[in-house]
């Protein structure tokens, strides 16, 4: 497949050719990857000169845009100070802000902060959690979630057992995974009595709900409206068990609230973070839990304590982006932003409906969707480059989750682009 680009390729590309192992990706006869030079606001400088728009923000991370000053100083400045000390046994103040700053800004009080690397860390982390909690109030057999169709919850062990099963990315590890139970949402009363009837049979087994609230991502990029979790509450409380908010891809304004569960009106038990919590500068991720949850943890005995502890959880680089992160959501009109992303996009897209292989154009908050039905995705996402923009369809699903600090003409730029390749069809 060679270089993709016009002149000759960097000497880094080629002597890393054959050894970077890329993600999701037949290396046989999937498209060489773009070398990437340098990125400034929504943009992408590739080896050769030319720049892309970034219609996906680095799946969906990079919320402020890429290299923020204010995140940069900030990262800078610490770096210099105290780049990382471990979690154990010790505390530092980038730390000690951030968790502060998550507690008075979650719903309810979601308030103690275990952080971690990634999103299924995180999400593991909330699974560990919502397990012993009821070990430790001495219910042993807890020990499954019930999850949902159209969900994505990350590619670790545990977090690939409550993706939707008929994804084929996890099918092939069957075996290796714990079965939960992956049922349908809540969306009418027919689902909704399901559900009821599943959890009163099943509670002794069931540790909790686990959802991403409003929109399911990577899995299909579905919406659901806030009385879906609104009956996820009723229902985990009414059958005593715990609600898990997976807000790794929601949080941070993505869908037009700050965090997805303070948009429904919904405060789960335990909440979930990643991608955009650092402003997509560095690995950072959270699970928050509620007072009642930590109750659970706060004993005289040791065998109650919480045994886990990733290596860089916490660490400060990425605890500084983290705080510059909020301080850019405080003093810049984010959310506004990202009421006008929608407008525009809501614009933008909407000729594609009507086109040839289009079952569906939907719009939430920064976050665009054209599905579409059987398709030639990788001979799309060729024609995207061509037309100057970065767009990476998944499944039958072309999206776009644009920085909040895109400008007018770039994002006319992502919706041109994506309305044109697919009338090509
Ligand atoms: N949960 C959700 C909702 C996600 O969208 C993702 C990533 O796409 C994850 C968890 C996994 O996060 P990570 O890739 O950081 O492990």
């Amino acid at each position: 497949s060679g270089h993709a680009g016009r002149a000759d390729p960097p000497s880094w590309y080629v002597a890393g050719r054959d050894h970077v192992w890329l993600p999701y990706a037949q290396m046989k006869t999937a498209a060489a990857p773009l070398p990437v030079v340098a990125t400034q606001g929504s943009r992408l400088r590739l080896a050769e000169g030319r720049e892309l728009v970034d219609g996906v923000a680095s799946w969906w991370t990079a919320c402020h845009g890429y290299n923020h000053p204010h995140i940069a100083i900030s990262v800078a400045r610490q770096l210099e100070a105290l780049p990382h000390v471990m979690l154990g046994g010790l505390v530092h103040e980038q730390a000690a802000r951030l968790a502060a700053r998550l507690a008075a800004l979650l719903p309810g009080d979601l308030g103690r902060v275990f952080f971690s690397d990634s999103g299924s860390v995180a999400v593991e982390v909330a699974m560990k959690m919502a397990v012993q909690y009821w070990i430790n109030h001495g219910f042993r057999g807890r020990t499954k979630f019930v999850a949902f169709r159209g969900g994505y919850h990350g590619d670790t062990t545990a977090t690939m057992a409550v993706c939707d099963p008929d994804d084929g990315m996890h099918r092939l590890f069957k075996g290796l995974l714990p079965e939960h139970v992956i049922t349908d949402l809540p969306r009418d009363e027919e689902t909704t009595a399901a559900l009821d009837g599943l959890l009163a049979g099943r509670a002794d087994e069931i540790a909790g709900i686990l959802v991403e609230p409003l929109v399911q991502g990577a899995g299909g990029m579905l919406f659901h409206d806030a009385a879906v979790l609104q009956r996820l509450r009723v229902l985990a409380d009414r059958h005593e068990t715990l609600l898990i908010f997976d807000e790794v891809f929601t949080g941070f304004g993505r869908t037009g609230a700050m965090f997805a569960c303070e948009g429904a009106g919904v405060v789960p038990d335990i909440v979930t973070l990643g991608k955009a919590l650092s402003g997509g500068t560095l690995p950072l991720a959270a699970t928050i839990a509620s007072e009642k949850i930590f109750a659970a943890f706060w004993s005289d005995d040791p065998m109650h304590a919480l045994m886990h502890g990733p290596t860089f959880m916490g660490n400060a680089l990425g605890c500084a982006a983290a705080n510059a992160s909020l301080d850019l959501f405080e003093r810049e009109p984010r959310l506004d932003q990202v009421k006008a992303i929608a407008a525009r996009l809501a614009d933008g897209l909407a000729s594609c409906r009507g086109l040839p292989h289009v079952v569906d154009v939907r719009v939430r908050g920064a976050i665009g969707v054209v599905e579409l039905d059987a398709i030639d995705i990788p001979a799309l996402k060729a024609r995207f480059v061509e037309e100057g923009v970065y767009v990476r369809p998944f499944g039958r699903i072309v999206y776009l989750t644009p920085a909040f600090t895109i400008g007018e003409e770039d994002l006319a730029r992502l919706t041109g682009a994506i309305v044109r390749v697919l009338s090509e069809t």
